[in-house]
């Protein structure tokens, strides 16, 4: 528990960047977090497909992802032993090789599928429509609610409080701290985290400062009815080589999504009817399965920066301004990790051994990569 001599941090954004930070520095630090919803992981983080895959991302968000299997598993946030697999077509031999030697050098149990064992996993896809695929037997299914709960109660065990319901509209400086205000309040911080989502680089200029040029991407998904008699609680998630959708198995039924990126600016997502429309012809062009009328559709942002690697670090600009955005379509499987490393980064202290191991170091993260530096006279 704080004394009166803590820090004291608000945090922006009640997702799962903003709360896992919170809790990872609840006990040294006086934490608020301020969330613009009436409730927690309204946005991104309430609206995601729940996977934790190795294989996924860029060398850092890998490294970062490897470096937060332990606190997932351990933390009890494991639903189920999913699996993940990319399926190739005709044609896609060489592209699949490919693929299964560079996922087996990072993660040694991916392995080379060949058609008929994939159509023995997954038995929609057909053995003469397929080229095989690889294979992550130990992606697994998060429990993305729990994981945001788990987050809160550690946050406020550790004396931390969350104001829901509360817009940031204003950052200002007062001598060397913060003011960050809202309509119901003015709240004094040494620090401020700007874990706001596809709103990052908005909340930025609140401060005074240039945004780093974040891009919220839409994704579109839904649920379909399995097969009539279909067994598919075996069933990977099943990724299209080439990105054009995935369907997954969830609580009996299964997720379908165009896996599409589309730019948009920051709002509340909704889905595209034409989105829902393209994927479900996907999906059945792909397969036996014939889908017909999925249900509830939805849509969310997943925020990019510019090289795809989410941010952590402290704005070389503005003393004491912490940016923790771009979790992408990673969040759920990095922050834990993310919220380590900005905790040390904030206490001044070296990064985590087993973070730094895996290839991941503060200047790689840091929002100085997308700052142009002063021109020297
Ligand atoms: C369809 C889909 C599928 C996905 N699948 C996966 C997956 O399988 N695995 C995985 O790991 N990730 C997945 N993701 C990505 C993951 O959901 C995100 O990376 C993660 O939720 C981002 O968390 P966040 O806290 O940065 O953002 P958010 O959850 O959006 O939180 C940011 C919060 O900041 C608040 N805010 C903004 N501005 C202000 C302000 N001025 N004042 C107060 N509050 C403010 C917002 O209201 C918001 O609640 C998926 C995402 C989508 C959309």
């Amino acid at each position: 528990m704080q004394s009166k001599s803590s820090p004291k941090i608000v945090v922006i954004g009640g997702g799962i960047a903003g709360l896992s930070l919170a809790a990872a520095v609840a006990g040294w630090a006086d934490v608020t977090v301020l969330e613009r919803e009436t409730h927690l992981g309204y946005h991104a983080s309430g609206r995601s497909a729940a996977l934790f895959t190795e294989t996924y991302g860029n060398r850092l968000v890998r490294a970062l992802t490897l470096a937060s299997r332990q606190a997932i598993v351990g933390g009890g946030f494991v639903a189920h032993r999913r699996g993940a697999l990319h399926v190739g077509w005709s044609g896609d031999d060489a592209a699949i090789d490919r693929l299964a030697g560079e996922l087996q050098a990072l993660v040694p149990s991916v392995r080379r599928m060949s058609a008929a064992e994939l159509n023995a996993l997954v038995p929609v896809i057909a053995a003469e429509a397929t080229c095989g695929g690889v294979y992550e037997p130990d992606a697994v299914d998060v429990d993305t609610g729990k994981m945001l709960a788990a987050s809160a109660s550690a946050l406020k065990a550790g004396g931390g409080v969350i104001r829901t319901g509360e817009d940031v509209r204003a950052i200002s400086r007062n001598g060397s701290a913060f003011e960050v205000e809202t309509a119901a309040a003015v709240y004094p911080a040494d620090i401020v985290v700007n874990a706001a989502g596809a709103w990052v680089d908005l909340v930025a200029a609140m401060a005074g400062l240039s945004g780093l040029g974040f891009q919220p991407k839409r994704r579109t998904a839904f649920l379909f009815d399995a097969p009539a008699g279909a067994d598919i609680s075996g069933w990977p998630l099943v990724v299209d080589l080439h990105e054009q959708f995935y369907f997954k198995p969830d609580a009996g039924r299964l997720i379908g999504s165009l896996a599409d990126e589309t730019d948009t600016e920051p709002c509340d997502a909704w889905p595209e009817d034409i989105d829902v429309a393209i994927a479900v012809d996907r999906i059945e062009q792909a397969t036996s399965m014939r889908i017909g009328r999925p249900s509830t559709p939805w849509a969310g942002l997943r925020t990019f920066a510019p090289d795809r690697t989410p941010v952590a670090g402290f704005d070389p600009r503005l003393p004491g301004f912490f940016w923790l955005g771009g979790q992408g379509g990673y969040g759920f499987q990095v922050s834990l990790t993310l919220a380590r490393l900005s905790a040390a980064l904030m206490r001044g202290a070296p990064l985590p051994a087993d973070i730094t191991a895996l290839g991941v170091s503060a200047a790689a993260l840091a929002p100085d990569r997308f700052l142009v530096p002063a021109a020297t006279p």
